[in-house]
């Protein structure tokens, strides 16, 4: 088949990469004049990948595959973006989301190492052991590094002969026909179309506003105080600070820089909107992480990058099928520990019809 993919995020790339690999020929368009779009979800430095779910056991469940499935990436790119940090999650308060992801490992029946107050600042010198309850350290899991992923994925594409336009922005799709039209005017069609368009779905395809809303949130990169710098660079990524701020931090690991974001943080806005960080922004983020952090205004704020996504009413994962088009969105926030296998799952829906069951595998039912 002739399979147009729209939109080289984590999702787009890892379908074109399957399709390539079951024989289709994949034309891959990317509205930025490179890949990874940095306004794009994949376009960071790091994302985590964890065992810990929370009340989302289905999503627990499926994180196997999903490891598995990077692994077939690593033998096919040569090299294995992924560093096996380990990750922490903390609690503040009783019944938290740091207590939430706990008792999901429980259920799951995943291990993990359970530390008190004391022992968690021992271990990690950064916390200050006065505010929190306990923390916990699940050993599988850490650091995904989404822009070398990318650069490294364009490459093995084009060595394979996916078709990739980057700075091409389609403009308009008809999906009965399988029509693309694109920034310049041209058209184009194919027998499927994939769109896997991010936060800027809507634009293409407003029918999904039923499901999806997209919002702006932002992160900081810090640098932490000269002593707790090697604390730092030994640290897992952290899932849940606890508390009440929904706070994620991923450590400085393999050359890459302490980064914190926080859900509390995120904005119903369109994708192109409020892009430009605020003044003092940075530094409202950084406190969102106090507590758990000890000497939290050391940290030197040294930038901050705004992100667009798009989350569903109960943060599950969606596709639609209309015409030839097959819609993907596996965003709310938590996609990217998916992204190869959701583009194993999209092309083998693509070339077997299977739509009901690829809707099933996202929300992971
Ligand atoms: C701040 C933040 C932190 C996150 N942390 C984690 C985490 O720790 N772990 C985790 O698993 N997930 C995390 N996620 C979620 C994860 O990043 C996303 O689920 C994932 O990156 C989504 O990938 P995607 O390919 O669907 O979309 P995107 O990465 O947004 O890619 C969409 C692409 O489509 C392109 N495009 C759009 N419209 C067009 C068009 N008309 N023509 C051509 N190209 C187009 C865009 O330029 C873009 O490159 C986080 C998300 C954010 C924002």
């Amino acid at each position: 088949m002739r399979v147009a993919v729209v939109g080289a995020g984590i999702a787009g790339l890892s379908t074109a990469w399957s399709l390539n690999k079951r024989g289709h020929e994949v034309t891959l368009f990317e509205q930025a004049a490179g890949i990874p779009n940095p306004y794009a979800a994949s376009g960071d430095q790091h994302r985590i990948i964890r065992r810990a779910y929370g009340g989302a056991d289905g999503y627990a469940r499926t994180i196997s595959e999903a490891f598995e499935a990077w692994e077939e990436l690593w033998a096919d790119l040569g090299v294995r973006h992924y560093a096996a940090c380990g990750v922490l999650g903390i609690s503040q308060t009783e019944g938290d989301e740091g207590e939430d992801y706990r008792q999901g490992l429980d259920r799951m029946g995943s291990p993990y190492e359970l530390y008190d107050p004391a022992e968690a600042a021992r271990r990690y010198p950064f916390l200050d052991p006065a505010t929190i309850r306990y923390a916990y350290l699940s050993p599988e899991g850490g650091a995904l590094f989404p822009a070398r992923i990318a650069a490294d994925m364009v490459r093995l594409l084009r060595e394979r002969g996916v078709s990739i336009r980057e700075g091409v922005a389609v403009t308009a799709i008809e999906p009965e026909a399988g029509k693309l039209t694109l920034a310049d005017g041209k058209a184009a069609s194919f027998d499927r179309i994939v769109v896997s368009a991010g936060a800027w779905v809507l634009k293409l395809l407003p029918e999904l506003a039923d499901a999806l809303t997209t919002y702006r949130t932002a992160i900081a990169y810090l640098d932490p105080p000269e002593d707790l710098k090697a604390a730092w660079e030994a640290a897992p990524a952290i899932v849940d600070v606890g508390g009440t701020v929904d706070g994620y931090v991923l450590p400085p690991v393999d050359g890459t820089e302490l980064k914190v974001g926080a859900g509390v943080h995120k904005r119903q806005r369109q994708p192109d909107e409020d892009r430009e960080p605020r003044p003092g922004e940075g530094e409202q983020i950084r406190d969102y992480f106090s507590p758990p952090f000890a000497r939290i205004d050391e940290y030197r704020v040294k930038r901050v990058a705004s992100c667009a996504y798009t989350f569903t009413a109960d943060r599950k994962f969606l596709s639609r099928e209309i015409g030839r088009v097959t819609a993907v969105s596996a965003c709310s926030g938590h996609g990217y520990k998916f992204g190869a296998a959701v583009g194993r799952r999209v092309a083998a829906a693509v070339e077997n019809g299977d739509q009901a069951g690829l809707l099933r595998w996202l929300r992971a039912e």
